[in-house]
């Protein structure tokens, strides 16, 4: 070790799982604390770094140890609170600091840019609308403040026209980006809002709580300022979100901030008008649409402290808000809080840390909870509330199971539900049809030989679409192959078309009801931007019509008029690997089942099986979510699976299996090496073995999975690995990554 009079210890964004130490740059005397961003030199580039500690000492001699280039933040943009949980975050995820570090920060912070409020140049905007002002002027344009700047007012004129204009039909119109910036300055246009809305909804009068939404407020308000975990489940429509707007509401009259987490697909804009609503004020949002510059204006206003409440998916979870007093995660199962990709965290467990480290209360919402949250109010570490009736009043749905073992392929839905949802649409209702699966059907097959259309870059078969004409997709790697006009195999003309996708009941129900509006929510149907939204006005207009979709209209979605539901194909996680299967059936169902009757009248829901006597069905249409989840609690604890064990994954990937497979298999017996004892029993590996679907655009994959009964012996050994890996040397482009807690496999 050699002694200095200052060394900063600093993160930097790279996937070497170690700290880079640094010394003051020429001239610097003044302090720099832990959080401060500088420019240092590293190899022959200039990087940005992040001080982590300081220290009086390195490893490094004075003709190694390089000096840092410059100072960027006169103050620390990371406070203590946040180092100390990132850095409880590299360790608990086996995760390389740097790169924990830096995957929470905005991009352009990442960049270096200065942690300040930036102008929004008119180039980084995808869509302009007009301004107040604007509007104003273009309605009436014979008295225009533009007339010697024609081409403005051609500009104005067009948005006028248009209401939203994108940056691309600009640019094919010949306006250039100077025309587009001097009208900005004029304050007459203004980029498309993903954030606030501009003008705030008019308040609504709050209802009066009903007894059990009053006794979840009293018991969260309880605990402000200190540390404790609630799971509120609260069946769906049973006003969960009114809760959380009265605790918001409280956290921010004790001038502290919230922070609430929804779903990836949870953030809608009915969400973001309630609570601008009832709050009057508009409220921040961080989700994944934002603009590099939107994403750092918003990371700015939380962290100057100017705003109250902030509303965000996954990765808003480290946030900077400094007087944080309530966090609130939505939906608190949803697997989009589980990042699969680089630092694979659990925005919801990392959220409770927070929490913890924070000294205040957190709430984890849900009408379908997690077996992992529940088996922790189970176990009395979170505390129970419940909320068992819906806020209207109505009783929940009637559940109907409905046999679709003898449907030809070509309806795919049994008639008994044809006939409800006529009978729905009559008395002026909704009806909503619920199936997973996008496209036409998901098997193209020739009868004559049995040639199945499968993705030549996959090994998965390719799903036939017919939205713009025949053709086939991979829904994995996005492939397009021309749909064949004769087996390629035989030669036969006859190709068939097995099972269905959204597409294929799209036509049946058109055929059956062709009068009735048929709105269709998938990936394909909602691509152009806006359409979603356009479809979901139209359906919460509440005229009869029939909705369509996969997940995207399953939660969150309130549609007064909506009376009935049919879930389609309600059982494919029966036959699925994934000890999960189960468990995710029944959210699945909980929550499309829950968009029925929520105004109005009690709603009816049919789910189509083909095994309705299976005893999970039954036990699912029969018994609340609540005491299927203890039931799957009690086979999870008897087969030792999580959250009775602890679980953990090292997936990979790469061009070749065998090399993949030989490699993973190294880094495992080094690992155990490392350790030197092993308690039997302890751990369990499986693996490295090809995962369930072993290649995916052309790229081998395999998993090693481990189980083990204490968190203690899992990280020993994760930790163990995480040195072999530090130290492999790997071909570049193999990728294997660790990942604690997985919900998925591979
Ligand atoms: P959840 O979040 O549990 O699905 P919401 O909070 O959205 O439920 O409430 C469902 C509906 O019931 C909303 O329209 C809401 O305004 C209304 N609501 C909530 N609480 C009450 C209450 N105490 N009295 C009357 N209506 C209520
Ligand atoms: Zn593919
Ligand atoms: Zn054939």
């Amino acid at each position: 070790m050699y002694q200095y009079p200052a060394v900063y210890r600093c993160a930097i964004q790279s996937p070497l799982n170690r700290l880079f130490d640094y010394l003051p740059p020429q001239g610097h005397a003044g302090p720099v604390h832990p959080g401060q961003r500088l420019w240092v030199p590293f190899g022959q580039r200039k990087m940005v770094a992040v001080v982590v500690e300081l220290a009086q000492q390195s490893e490094f001699p004075p003709d190694k140890l390089r000096q840092a280039v410059s100072i960027i933040d006169q103050q620390p943009i990371i406070s203590n609170s946040q180092l100390q949980l990132l850095s409880w975050a590299a360790d608990y995820y086996h995760h390389p600091l740097g790169d924990t570090l830096f995957s929470f920060l905005p991009g352009l912070l990442r960049k270096g840019r200065a942690a300040q409020h930036l102008e929004v140049s008119p180039r980084q905007v995808g869509a302009w609308q007009l301004s107040t002002h604007g509007k104003a002027l273009a309605k009436a344009p014979q008295n225009s403040a533009l007339k010697r700047a024609p081409k403005q007012a051609s500009l104005l004129a067009h948005l006028h026209q248009h209401s939203v204009v994108t940056a691309d039909e600009l640019k094919a119109l010949g306006i250039s980006r100077n025309i587009i910036r001097a009208v900005l300055e004029k304050g007459l246009i203004e980029p498309i809002a993903t954030g606030p809305l501009p003008t705030l909804p008019t308040p609504t009068k709050r209802p009066e709580l009903n007894s059990e939404q009053q006794n979840c407020i009293n018991e969260v308000s309880a605990h402000f300022g200190r540390y404790a975990c609630f799971l509120l489940h609260g069946v769906t429509g049973s006003g969960k979100t009114e809760v959380y707007l009265r605790l918001i509401d409280e956290c921010r009259q004790r001038g502290q901030q919230a922070l609430l987490l929804v779903p990836e697909i949870g953030l809608t804009p009915q969400i973001v008008q309630r609570f601008e609503r009832y709050f009057q004020s508009p409220v921040l949002l961080i989700h994944s649409a934002l603009t590099e510059i939107e994403r750092h204006n918003t990371w700015y206003a939380a962290f100057s402290g100017s705003a109250d409440i902030l509303i965000g998916t996954r990765s808003a979870m480290l946030a900077p808000l400094e007087r944080l007093g309530l966090i609130i995660v939505d939906e608190e199962h949803d697997s989009s809080f589980k990042q699969q990709e680089g630092l694979r965290y659990s925005a919801r467990d990392l959220a409770v840390k927070r929490a913890q480290l924070a000294q205040i209360p957190i709430v984890l919402g849900s009408a379908s909870p997690s077996l992992e949250t529940l088996q922790n109010a189970e176990a009395g570490r979170y505390t129970l509330l419940e909320l068992t009736r819906r806020a209207s009043g109505l009783p929940l749905p009637k559940l109907t199971v409905s046999d679709c073992r003898e449907l030809s392929a070509e309806r795919g839905i049994a008639l008994a539900i044809l006939k409800a949802a006529e009978r729905h649409l009559e008395q002026q209702q909704q009806v909503m049809f619920f199936l997973n699966r996008r496209g036409y059907a998901p098997t193209l097959i020739c009868p004559q030989c049995g040639w199945i259309a499968r993705c030549p870059a996959c090994d998965v078969r390719l799903t036939a679409h017919r939205d713009f004409g025949q053709r086939l997709l991979c829904h994995h790697c996005d492939r397009r192959a021309d749909w064949p006009g004769s087996c390629p195999t035989c030669h036969s003309q006859e190709l068939h078309t097995l099972g269905a996708g959204t597409q294929r009941v799209e036509q049946v129900l058109t055929d059956y009801y062709p009068a009735v509006p048929i709105i269709r929510v998938d990936r394909d149907s909602t691509q152009r931007k806006g359409s979603l939204l356009d479809k979901l006005e139209q359906a919460r207009s509440g005229q009869p019509c029939i909705l369509l979709g996969t997940q995207m209209l399953a939660k969150g979605h309130h549609f007064p008029a909506l009376s009935m539901v049919a879930i389609l194909d309600a059982d494919a996680a029966l036959y699925s690997a994934d000890f999960r299967g189960p468990e995710r059936m029944a959210q699945t169902i909980t929550q499309v089942a829950g968009r029925a009757g929520r105004a109005g009248r009690q709603g009816e829901v049919f789910i189509q099986s083909q095994l309705p006597e299976h005893p999970l069905v039954q036990h699912i249409i029969t018994r609340p979510y609540i005491d299927f989840a203890r039931h799957l609690l009690e086979e999870r604890q008897q087969l030792a699976l999580p959250p009775f064990a602890r679980s953990a994954a090292l997936f990979g990937e790469y061009k070749s299996l065998n090399e993949l497979l030989q490699t993973m298999s190294e880094l495992d017996q080094q690992s155990v090496r490392t350790l030197g004892t092993l308690a039997p029993n302890t751990l369990t590996r499986v693996g490295p073995v090809p995962a369930p679907m072993p290649r995916r655009a052309n790229r081998f994959r395999a998993q090693l999975i481990l189980y083990a009964s204490h968190a203690k012996a899992l990280h020993s050994y994760l930790a163990a690995l995480r040195q072999s890996l530090d130290q492999a040397r790997l071909p570049r482009d193999m990728r294997l990554a660790i990942d604690v807690d997985p919900i998925d496999t591979n």
